[in-house]
């Protein structure tokens, strides 16, 4: 099994969905990530800040997890992100409410030693300087770095995020964001063109819509499983992004084919978390509803050729 370090952001969400509204929940894509990445067992470290005011049995839940939080840094005096959104009637676009960075502003980023040889990197969203940081400070390269990242940092710092996606192998980014990166409507020609910005692999994610990967000339569709109840769609990508790196941190094997079959574990991962608000069913998910729903993942669009 190899080691896998997650930068994220550590937070408190508030969301509004046509389903109901929450008040000051735990969210943060570092949180989403890990708890994914958890149910494979995997070695992983989260690296990220929260302030004086996050409820230390965030933290205890997370390290009862198996993740390492020994380098989730706490400010005492300082206050921890805090994002709010509010999402349309049919769930599949969201407006931001707000971004308060508050010790996300200043933070310093240290990866623990131990992790320094980490075989997979996921770099969560959060500021790109903070993704560059970590991934300096690797005293081996990784066999894979991961790259989740939203438009917020697109509007606020493309310069130093073009530097991050530079130095990548794998990029998540939903559609309209693939679109607003490249300024392409095709995401294929969006794929080809992100490609020549460093990474080798382009992983478009499309909400209800599944995911498609891109590498070289070929093409990858996994679909989202089609779900009863969808109460909250936030963190799904996140997730997504967690299930594909801990399952490739679980095997090891980083070609093409495996890829493939991370996206399907991160698909099917992603279907849980849409269920409930916030993280409470990730944090319940237990490893036999996982293995059920990739059975359904592989019926779902199996189909014999004459
Ligand atoms: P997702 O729904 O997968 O895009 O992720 C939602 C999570 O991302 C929420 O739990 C937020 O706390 C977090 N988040 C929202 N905006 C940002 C941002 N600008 N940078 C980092 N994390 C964010």
């Amino acid at each position: 099994m190899s080691k896998l370090v997650i930068v994220g952001t550590v937070a408190f969400d508030a969301i509004e969905t046509p389903f109901g509204k929450t008040d000051k929940i735990l969210g943060g894509a570092a949180t989403f990530i890990g708890l994914a990445a958890s149910q494979f067992e995997v070695d992983g470290a989260i690296v990220s800040v929260v302030g004086g005011d996050f409820p230390k049995e965030y933290i205890a839940m997370l390290e009862n997890k198996g993740l390492d939080v020994s380098s989730l840094e706490v400010v005492k005096d300082g206050k921890t992100f805090f994002w709010s959104g509010k999402y349309s009637h049919d769930m599949n676009t969201r407006d931001t409410l707000v971004t308060d960075l508050n010790v996300l502003a200043d933070f310093n980023p240290i990866v623990p030693e131990n992790y320094k040889d980490a075989e997979v990197v996921m770099l969560g969203n959060l500021h790109p300087l903070v993704q560059l940081s970590v991934i300096e400070q690797m005293n081996k390269k990784p066999a894979l770095v991961i790259l989740d990242t939203m438009n917020f940092w697109m509007d606020s710092a493309l310069d130093d995020l073009m530097k991050v996606i530079a130095k990548v192998d794998v990029i998540t980014i939903n559609d309209e964001e693939a679109r607003q990166l490249t300024g392409e409507y095709s995401l294929v020609v969006a794929a080809k063109k992100i490609m020549t910005m460093g990474p080798k692999y382009v992983v478009i994610k499309k909400g209800e819509h599944g995911a498609l990967m891109f590498y070289q000339d070929e093409m990858f569709y996994a679909p989202a499983l089609p779900l009863e109840e969808v109460f909250d769609p936030t963190g799904a990508g996140d997730t997504f992004a967690g299930g594909f790196a801990g399952y490739l941190a679980k095997t090891g094997d980083y070609s093409f084919g495996n890829l493939k079959k991370a996206i399907i574990y991160g698909s099917a991962l992603a279907s849980f978390c849409v269920e409930k608000f916030g993280t409470e069913r990730m944090v319940n998910l237990d490893k036999d509803e996982l293995f059920k729903r990739i059975l359904q993942f592989k019926s779902l669009t199996q189909f014999d050729l004459d």
